[in-house]
């Protein structure tokens, strides 16, 4: 049986850059905080813990105020008010935060300034969205599909549309179209007074997600089973997982080691193992090991320690 990991998945720049910074930071000091998980990936969670680091929330500000703390933000972003209640608190801020996202979060708030109503193609709590709800004063509206947008939008207001960065493209662009076209079918039905038919879509999904759809494709189908590793909180885990799902039915999604099933191997020739740019590719290396069944399934934890 042939074990292959697909050399594009794997922790995309933004989360090398985190990680990288993590890294740096735990050097220079005994302990760093950071705000939420730094990724969503466990393993890279225990790893980093190890090493110093204390996952924390907004509500733990208070425990740490004025001792010299530091608290890390990570690629998804914040809000203004966490910058804010760190500054009063004598908390410092090192900020992760991926430039994708930051850029993201300064588009939004220059449409919303504007007098835009800013609507977002994405998770409502999902940590990069509430960056992004922040920057415009929580009046952002946040829609998964295209009826949420027909409900939930004002159509008096001129409109701005964006997406959070780890959405799928396709139905980025299917929602952006549903909405387009309410905008002209209700200016010709002229069923709503003083429609507004200013309408901006802006595609700011994540290159590194995106890109990656062709290529997985393919790989899905050049293996006869995928093994797709990544953190169940993983937005691109499950755009990307889906991708090789359409691609190829015999693919299974395992956040750890102890999820692998004997049974999806048997009589099979080649094993792709893929992931979500939240994985690390020490991890995949581990889970094709455990494939090729160099480390027994008792012994990976032991294997993750080293
Ligand atoms: S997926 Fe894109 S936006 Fe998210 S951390 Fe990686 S580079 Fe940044």
């Amino acid at each position: 049986m042939t074990v292959t990991i697909d050399k594009y998945s794997g922790f995309c720049w933004g989360v090398v850059r985190t990680v990288q910074i993590a890294e740096e930071s735990l050097m220079a000091n005994q302990q760093v905080y950071v705000l939420g998980n730094i990724i969503h990936n466990p393993r890279e969670i225990e790893r980093l813990e190890r090493k110093g680091l204390k996952t924390i929330t907004v509500n733990d500000f208070n425990s740490i105020a004025h001792t010299g703390s530091k608290v890390l933000i990570r690629a998804h972003g914040e809000p203004p008010a966490t910058y804010r209640k760190a500054l009063d608190l004598g908390i410092e801020i090192i900020d992760a935060t991926c430039p994708v996202v930051t850029k993201l979060q300064e588009r939004a708030r220059k449409f919303y300034i504007k007098g835009y109503q800013v609507v977002v193609f994405g998770k409502k709590d999902h940590a990069e969205v509430l960056g992004v709800r922040g920057v415009c004063n929580d009046e952002c509206i946040v829609i998964e599909n295209a009826q949420e947008a027909f409900d939930l939008v004002n159509l008096t207001k001129k409109q701005c549309f964006f997406s959070q960065t780890t959405m799928d493209r396709p139905g980025f662009i299917l929602v952006a179209k549903a909405m387009k076209d309410k905008i002209t079918e209700e200016v010709i039905i002229d069923s709503i007074e003083n429609i507004a038919t200013e309408f901006h879509a802006k595609d700011t999904i994540c290159g590194q997600v995106s890109g990656r759809e062709n290529h997985l494709t393919k790989f899905a189908q050049d293996n006869d089973v995928i093994i797709f590793a990544a953190g169940k909180a993983s937005s691109n885990g499950k755009v990307l997982f889906d991708v090789c799902k359409a691609a190829n039915a015999r693919t299974y999604f395992i956040e750890d080691i102890s999820e692998l099933l004997p049974q999806w191997f048997e009589g099979v020739e080649n094993v792709g193992i893929s992931g979500a740019t939240s994985t690390p590719q020490w991890y995949m290396e581990l889970v094709k090991s455990a494939i090729e069944g160099k480390i027994p399934a008792l012994d990976y934890e032991l294997a993750v320690l080293q």
